[in-house]
């Protein structure tokens, strides 16, 4: 008896004999169009608690060329049965291994026409991933979820497991008695089993594809949250948290109505639950059973902050979202995941930001731009719509790329034809191709007919190269109209060079004042230089912001005084645009654009700005004068700087929230009151944190619930080997997955390396789920005296981290390692790295890209220190306070 995991797939007959028929060998990555399915009905058993699982199944297939060999997609499934009914005859098939990934059913003679494929397996529960069918507990108790995007519903039953075959689904789960199960569609009714077990049929599905496919058992609870049109919305939790769940349940139906109106067709599918997982920290749009990590979805309510109801929104309204884009019109295949990832994410900022003005969520649009476009300015950056033609390259597609540079490409078109005119492509593009599947070129092609315009080939300049472009603008003031000269090229790092020269079909609008009034102008530059008119500006503008409302996908150069003007003015904006204007400046400090002297003043002016997503992107650049660019013997300098700018703001601000304060003070305390903390290095904070810290470890009390995280890590920093035990004693109590990520992240934070060093000793036991705990090996690399910790635990006990990660093609844990060089800054580090991980990085799915980002990160950091390092250093030198 092995009950090992399942070595491939079990030959029923000889092998041997399968493969002596001529056959070809397994298909790479994509099954023949020839077979497609036409419907399944799949019944399986399910116990939680238990390693394995059985099934049986009926797929109807329609093979549209006569062949004696059919491809199924399977993975780690025992298939002991497989006959074919077709034209009123009962064929036994051979089951011929392929690779890990799918098995041939082999026939005497060949097969055509619409048959009906009969299968029975079994499977395995994990409990290591994440990944097909797997289980996680909660107080003891055991529930089983499945997760199939990108390509593992074939560890659940026999499928043609690919994005563009959509067919109705019958499902049938024998599950324990005491149990509940749920899946995309309602229950339709209940029976018993000759084995004491319980039946659950589900009606019949729309047209899905296999990766949507979901379904949960376990001894849930279910909290009702009422109708949103006909559609019954419910949130499914673990045992005796239902309590836990009030700001989801009420949340959940106002922005799948404000979806509803947005899409302008009903909630596509017959219901709608949101499925809580214990650790996980993800969530998956299966259509009408989303599944969401239990920190985003519930809270204690008198535990509950401003940072996870903001995330509860915008996870569930980008998850709600997909039901329409992703569900309704799947993309045909993975290489236009961007439009499903991009577009939900783009969705979500747009609905939250209707549901709650207060919020800003525009500006943190601004700051997701950014991100995308610090990453995007790599060379080694992907492309958004890569080919995909290995399971690295599935891994890969689904990065802040896609999801990110994604929703600031689509924003940036929509700001150009118009938001209405934009959502009529939108609405166009899902009644074309609802339940069935559709490609970028057909989303382009609905958005140009209500456009009235082509809008591809521009578009297509974003999806098809990597990089930012930087627009250099200057203005030109004579007798007649102003004109703005502009310029685009490829952003990069100093040091970085291009292989050839870039340009972009870019939507440049700009905003500017003149005469008292602001005006708008937008115009599409497609080469190198382009000339501006500024049609109303009887006099030179008072100011021109160059990226107007900051919705375009690149960056600003400003020439002469346009920059000293627009920060003269930068307080009239709102917070989007002066996030924009900022960050600009944080990105610019490191392609050499802008001169560090000139972005440490900018720092002072806007020290005071009340919106946290400026606070955010000013950090960034103060932080520069403590970062790895300085000498060692001036970072304290560094230190008064940050704090001549931001300590009597953050003294005031301090740790806990007021009576009365308002949404964007406590997200501003968040940031300011953590960094001065932690970099300018604080006395007085630091003092306050570590009380704080003490006592709520003996109470769990006195913390503002929003600072909790912060406050523990702060006084972990600055901490002794006595805070450590009391925290690593806590994580091991702590029944809420989100405190006790909190306690993990701070138990890593310490600035002695003896200690850091037992953390991160701890991934090499089971105290913790590795799922929750690797993110240990990111903390100690923020500061320099314990950045190379993480690498060198890579290398004394790779051996021993490894066959604890979970390593499937979706959620390979493994390719993550490489981030443990990103903060190193010489030669000799990277080239140790690069060595290290040579001979064991191309069995890391999506790891080689991973690695090319994080030595092209050290790389850039190393010229940045040589091109940027004395400059930094000379103004720190004269910096004497203020
Ligand atoms: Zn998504």
């Amino acid at each position: 008896m092995t009950n090992r995991f399942f070595p491939g797939v079990v030959c029923l007959l000889s092998c041997a004999t399968a493969f002596s028929a001529g056959t070809a060998g397994p298909p790479q990555l994509r099954l023949p169009e020839t077979v497609r399915p036409v419907h399944y009905a799949v019944d399986l058993t399910i116990v939680p608690g238990k390693t394995t699982f059985t099934g049986t199944g009926d797929i109807e297939i329609d093979v549209r060329e006569p062949q004696s060999l059919i491809w199924i997609n399977a993975t780690e499934l025992n298939i002991h049965q497989a006959v074919l009914r077709t034209g009123g005859q009962t064929l036994t098939a051979t089951v011929v291994p392929g690779d890990s990934n799918s098995v041939g059913l082999s026939f005497n003679a060949p097969v055509r026409g619409r048959s009906v494929l009969h299968l029975a397996w079994d499977g395995r529960i994990s409990t290591k991933s994440s990944a097909g069918v797997f289980e996680l507990t909660s107080a003891g108790q055991h529930y089983v979820y499945t997760q199939f995007e990108p390509t593992d519903a074939r560890r659940a039953f026999p499928c043609f497991d690919q994005p563009s075959f959509k067919v109705p689904w019958l499902v049938t789960l024998h599950v324990p008695k005491e149990d509940k199960a749920f899946a995309n569609y309602p229950e339709s009714s209940q029976s018993d089993d000759a084995n004491g077990m319980k039946v659950v049929h589900f009606a019949e599905t729309a047209p899905l594809s296999s990766y949507l496919v979901a379904f949960a058992v376990g001894p849930f609870d279910v909290v009702d949250a009422g109708k949103v049109g006909k559609v019954p919305v419910r949130i499914i939790t673990p045992m005796g948290r239902g309590g836990e769940a009030k700001y989801a349940a009420e949340s959940i139906p106002e922005l799948l109505a404000l979806l509803e109106r947005y899409f302008g067709r009903p909630f596509p599918f017959a219901k709608l639950d949101s499925v809580v997982m214990p650790i996980s920290n993800f969530a998956m749009e299966n259509a009408g059973l989303i599944t969401y990590g239990q920190s985003m979805l519930l809270a204690k309510p008198e535990n509950d902050t401003l940072h996870r109801q903001r995330e509860c929104a915008l996870v569930t309204a980008h998850e709600m979202a997909h039901q329409w884009f992703g569900d309704l019109v799947t993309t045909s295949w993975w290489n236009d995941i961007w439009l499903n990832e991009g577009f939900a994410n783009w969705m979500d900022d747009k609905i939250v930001g209707e549901w709650k003005p207060e919020w800003n969520v525009d500006a943190d649009a601004v700051k997701e731009r950014m991100h995308a476009m610090d990453l995007d300015s790599q060379l080694s950056a992907r492309k958004i719509r890569e080919p995909i033609d290995s399971e690295s390259d599935i891994a890969n597609a689904f990065d802040d790329i896609t999801y990110d540079k994604g929703e600031a490409v689509l924003r940036m078109f929509e700001s150009w034809i118009g938001a209405d005119t934009f959502r009529k492509g939108v609405q166009l593009y899902l009644n074309a191709h609802a339940y069935s599947d559709a490609t970028t070129p057909q989303f382009e092609a609905a958005i140009s007919e209500a456009a009235g315009k082509n809008i591809a080939p521009a578009f297509d300049t974003f999806l098809d190269q990597a990089g930012v472009p930087v627009v250099s603008a200057a203005l030109n003031c004579g007798s007649g109209a102003a004109t703005l000269t502009l310029s685009q090229k490829r952003s990069l790092p100093i040091g970085s060079q291009a292989p050839s020269p870039q340009t972009w079909k870019l939507p440049v609008c700009v905003a500017y004042q003149s005469g008292g009034t602001v005006r708008h102008q937008c115009e599409l530059i497609s080469d190198s230089q382009a000339e501006m008119t500024l049609p109303d500006a009887s006099a030179c503008p008072a100011w021109v912001l160059a990226n107007d409302r900051e919705a375009g996908y690149y960056r600003v150069n400003y020439q002469g005084d346009l920059l000293k003007n627009l920060l003269a003015a930068s307080q009239g904006f709102g917070a989007a645009e002066q996030t924009g204007i900022v960050g600009d400046i944080a990105a610019e400090f490191t392609t050499g654009d802008v001169a560090p002297r000139t972005a440490f003043a900018a720092v002072s002016r806007f020290r005071d700005d009340p919106f946290p997503q400026v606070i955010t992107n000013n950090l960034k650049i103060a932080e520069y004068t403590v970062g790895s660019l300085v000498s060692d013997d001036l970072r304290p300098k560094g230190r008064e700087f940050i704090r001549d700018n931001f300590a009597a703001r953050a003294e005031s601000l301090g740790w806990s929230a007021k009576p009365g304060d308002d949404h964007d003070t406590r997200l501003s305390r968040h940031e300011l009151v953590t960094a001065v903390a932690t970099y300018g290095e604080d006395r007085k904070l630091i003092v306050e944190a570590e009380q704080l810290a003490n006592r709520w470890l003996a109470d769990r009390k006195g913390v503002d619930p929003d600072m909790l995280a912060e406050v523990l890590q702060v006084a972990a920093r600055f901490g002794d080997r006595a805070l450590f035990d009391r925290l690593h004693a806590a994580a091991r109590e702590e029944k809420d997955p989100r405190v006790r990520s909190d306690l993990i992240r701070a138990m890593a934070s310490f600035h002695d390396p003896q200690i850091v060093e037992s953390a991160l000793k701890l991934l090499l036991t089971s105290e913790f789920d590795i799922r929750q705990s690797l993110s240990m090996l990111r903390e100690p690399l923020h500061y320099p005296g314990t950045r190379d910790l993480p690498f060198r635990f890579l290398q004394e006990h790779l051996d021993q981290l490894m066959p604890r990660l979970p390593r499937e093609v979706g959620e390979d844990f493994a390719a993550a390692l490489p981030a443990v060089a990103d903060e190193f800054c010489d030669a000799r580090q990277r080239d140790a790295v690069k060595v290290f991980f040579a001979d064991k990085i191309d069995s890391y799915s999506g790891g080689p890209r991973n690695l090319a980002h994080s030595l092209e990160k050290v790389d850039a950091c190393i010229a940045e220190r040589s091109a940027l390092g004395p400059e930094i250093d000379e103004f720190l030198r004269g910096y004497g306070g203020q």
